[in-house]
């Protein structure tokens, strides 16, 4: 089958006063249509940055994307305008990106108007039926988004991206703004929403637990870098990447069943500033070698599906 979308090596800097910031260095994956790849990482390791280069709204520095097959890396405007309709973004905070003054019926409705999708009662009828589909009351039609909870907010940013009937949606953290208890509703959400649209999700988080239940594969960042990727069962039963092991290891592990490596994660995180070459993670390995400071390791397939990037993995491993 045709993977839905493509990333070979893509890569996004932003430029500083201090030189190139590699916000994300040459990552490469592929997601099939109707699943989910869950990218997780600590703050900063540049997950929001390779969101935003997925759906267009940054410009990739280097790589190419693809979506349906094609190479949609720099789009021009018609297929620029094409992809809106196909991709979608949801923000971890609502708040931030609705505008305070338009009530919940028009913010649903504003994508739709914009790409001039529906007008006149057509369009009332589809903003209804968007309130329907995730679970917002229509009394709460003309309402503000400060008068909703954190719950109902995310509800509209989640309608908003459903409006043009995508095929792809990026979830940015569309959780962690959340109380627990509407964590889980809000996932539970955008499962159900993937089963009955066929929706496919690149789904960020910095939370380990949130994506264990809602990933097919997982993909794992440290500082720009990809060093993990694999299905998500395989990533917390075997976790082969020292920095994965890690941040299992730094999380409470008697809801998720897995056997607690033993690295703790200390040492200070590499600046993505004119980044040193080598390994990225190489200052806070216990594994660390002259190689891995000279070069930076390249993913390789250790086991089917099992992408790692590290020079020592099949050692440590034994593999
Ligand atoms: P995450 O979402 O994983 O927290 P981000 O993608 O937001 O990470 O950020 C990755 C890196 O890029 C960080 O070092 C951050 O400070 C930097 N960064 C993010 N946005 C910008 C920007 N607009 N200009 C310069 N640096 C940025
Ligand atoms: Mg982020």
């Amino acid at each position: 089958m045709e993977h839905l979308l493509e990333a070979k090596e893509l890569s996004k800097y932003y430029t500083t006063p201090n030189g190139p910031l590699h916000a994300v260095e040459q990552v490469s994956f592929t997601v099939d249509e109707k699943t989910t790849l869950g990218v997780v990482g600590e703050s900063g390791c540049g997950k929001s940055t390779l969101g935003r280069v997925l759906v267009g709204l940054l410009d990739a520095t280097g790589g190419d994307f693809f979506f349906e097959g094609e190479n949609v890396t720099h789009p021009d405007k018609k297929k620029r305008k094409e992809l809106r309709r196909k991709m979608q973004i949801i923000f971890q905070d609502p708040y931030s990106s609705l505008d305070p003054r338009m009530c919940v019926s028009d913010l649903i409705a504003e994508p739709l108007k914009a790409l001039k999708l529906a007008r006149g009662a057509e369009l009332e009828k589809q903003v209804q039926e968007l309130m329907d589909t995730v679970g917002l009351a229509r009394r709460f039609a003309y309402s503000y988004p400060h008068e909703l909870d954190g719950g109902r907010r995310q509800r509209i940013g989640i309608a908003r991206a459903l409006s043009v009937n995508p095929r792809f949606i990026v979830c940015d953290e569309p959780v962690s703004a959340l109380d627990v208890s509407i964590q889980a509703q809000v996932l539970n959400l955008l499962k159900e929403l993937q089963i009955e649209k066929g929706l496919t999700y690149v789904f960020i988080t910095h939370n380990l637990s949130v994506v264990k239940h809602i990933s097919h594969d997982i993909l794992v960042m440290y500082c720009g870098c990809m060093v993990e990727k694999c299905p998500s069962k395989e990533l917390f039963a075997q976790p082969l990447h020292p920095y994965t092991k890690g941040l299992l290891a730094a999380i409470p592990i008697p809801s998720l069943h897995v056997k607690k490596p033993d690295i703790v994660l200390s040492g200070e995180v590499t600046s993505p500033v004119n980044p040193k070459p080598g390994c990225r993670f190489a200052a806070r390995c216990p594994y660390v070698s002259d190689l891995c400071k000279q070069e930076m390791p390249k993913p390789q397939e250790l086991a089917p599906g099992h992408f790692v990037a590290c020079h020592h993995a099949k050692e440590i491993n034994s593999l």
